[in-house]
């Protein structure tokens, strides 16, 4: 078996129908997938603790949480001043309401319908409570 050239593989994969096909034909030809030279994306980044991507990661200690509540912050400033932010984010999300200070008509009502459901839980939890509370 010989590696595939790149010209023998865009044909191989014109041919083929999905990835099993492509696997099929590559085992008939006699010819092997090349080796991927690295790995696909980014490689992976240490940042330590005390930083917003290690958030992001997954890691909620203090250090990262206050890392990340400031990159939050600062990027939520930056959204504020920026108009098109919003159109980006898109409209009728109660996120663009809050995040990108948009107050449109869609964003007004996605936001008035998400407080509406969180005064709603709220109201339940405290009747629940009031109940424990009787027995
Ligand atoms: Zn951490
Ligand atoms: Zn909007």
């Amino acid at each position: 078996m010989t590696p595939a050239s790149r010209k023998v593989l865009l044909v191989i994969a014109g041919h083929a129908r999905d990835k099993e096909d492509c696997r099929l034909i590559m085992a008939m030809l006699g010819v092997t997938p090349p080796k991927p030279k690295r790995r696909r994306g980014r490689p992976p980044v240490d940042h330590g603790h005390g930083h917003h991507r290690t958030y992001y990661k997954g890691c909620r200690c203090a250090d990262c949480r206050e890392a990340y509540r400031q990159y939050a912050a600062t990027l939520r400033d930056k959204w504020r001043n920026d108009p098109t932010s919003a159109d980006r984010a898109g409209h009728g999300k109660s996120s663009t309401y809050r995040n990108h200070a948009c107050r449109c008509a869609a964003c007004k009502e996605a936001n008035r319908v998400e407080v509406n459901e969180y005064r709603a839980r709220r109201r339940q939890r405290a009747a629940l409570a009031e109940a424990g509370d009787a027995r």
